[in-house]
């Protein structure tokens, strides 16, 4: 088949390019490098049955033009990044929904199908039960930048259904907390990358607020394998489906985890939202997918284990991260979990590399 992939020079998105090429399709990336890095792809360039097109989902006339001449798109390019997105509401949201327009309604156009990657942000602060499908939306005012980020990928699912509802054949992936190789080292500010590049460093690694929210860390050929599905299986047409991996990890475990594995000496230290994040911010307490949907009707299954997901990125994290120690103060050590109703940071905290104020704990 031939296959467009929209962000194909992204994260997730080269590890899906990786994949369709293995399956010996042909592969049309298109990518305006804003998140994505050439890197990611090169070794797919000057192959044949593969392209690289340099160029937005903003630019209309030249998306439809490669989907004219595609069978399948998989659409990926986003403003991603919860930081990034509170730091640039506006840049985010008009990728997010104008860009998917662009994408629907020239796949509507030429009858192509598509599978809309979306994210499990969409669910908003979740209730505390793994989330199915259809669970309900809590979002927080629309005055806290991290919203944006939920609202404008809602819209983008309404979207969808609403060209599905004039024929379109489309299908819906809401990706959870997906990490592994090539997780830029900066510009998503996931807490993975983080956590690996502060731990090879040595510099402290900086859980926020106590680290008793939770999330569903996913191996990215976990999420890939969904994302093929979703675009393969007739049974996905018209479907919303969780791709993650249900095994839920605090982000203190996480933090532990990431220090032994990195044989680190890096102190743990916490630091407080706002500090980071430079705003009034709401996080999610816990974040767990439900997947027995994606189990039936894909056959989905999620293979790779948080531990021997980390070591493999590490080891790749290793090798392409800048090492050089960046913050040199002293911090007291943790050896174990940190009681988890520890007192929050206050005031009288220190700076660190980024700017933000760290607490000794
Ligand atoms: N986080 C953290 N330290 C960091 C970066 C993030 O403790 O250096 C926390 C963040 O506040 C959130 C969780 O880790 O509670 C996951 O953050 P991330 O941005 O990776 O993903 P998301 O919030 O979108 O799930």
């Amino acid at each position: 088949m031939k296959v467009l992939v929209t962000g194909g020079a992204g994260f997730i998105g080269s590890h899906l390019v990786d994949e369709l090429r293995a399956r010996e399709h042909e592969v049309c990336v298109l990518d305006n490098l804003a998140v994505g890095s050439i890197d990611s792809i090169k070794h797919h360039l000057g192959k044949a049955g593969f392209r690289f097109i340099c160029d937005s989902i903003l630019n209309a006339e030249q998306l439809d033009e490669l989907i004219a001449e595609t069978d399948l798109v998989y659409h990926l390019a986003a403003a991603v990044g919860v930081r990034h997105i509170v730091r640039d509401p506006l840049g985010a949201i008009l990728t997010n929904v104008q860009g998917t327009e662009n994408v629907l309604a020239s796949c509507a156009r030429h009858w192509k199908r598509v599978v809309i990657t979306s994210s499990s942000e969409v669910y908003g602060r979740s209730n505390g039960r793994p989330l199915s499908e259809d669970a309900d939306r809590v979002l927080g005012p629309t005055f806290v930048n991290r919203w944006s980020y939920s609202a404008s990928k809602a819209i983008d699912e309404h979207l969808a259904w609403a060209y599905h509802s004039k024929g379109l054949e489309v299908s819906v992936v809401r990706y959870f907390n997906c990490y592994g190789p090539r997780l830029n080292e900066n510009g998503y500010g996931s807490v993975v990358a983080n956590f690996i590049r502060q731990a090879l460093r040595g510099d402290p690694i900086t859980v926020h607020n106590g680290g008793r929210q939770t999330r569903s860390f996913t191996y990215v050929s976990d999420t890939v394998q969904g994302t093929i599905l979703a675009g393969e299986r007739p049974e996905a047409v018209g479907e919303a489906f969780n791709i993650g991996n249900p095994v839920e990890t605090s982000i203190m475990d996480l933090a532990l985890l990431v220090k032994r594995l990195t044989d680190s000496q890096s102190p743990i230290v916490q630091v407080p939202y706002e500090d980071y994040y430079g705003q009034r911010h709401e996080d999610t307490p816990r974040r767990c997918p439900e997947i027995s949907k994606a189990r039936e009707l894909l056959g989905f299954a999620p293979r790779v284990s948080l531990e021997e997901g980390l070591r493999r990125t590490i080891s790749w994290c290793a090798s392409h991260y800048s090492l050089a120690p960046r913050a040199t103060l002293a911090y007291l050590d943790v050896q174990s979990r940190i009681p988890l109703d520890a007192p929050m940071p206050g005031d009288g905290g220190e700076r660190l590399e980024d700017g933000s104020i760290a607490q000794r704990i």
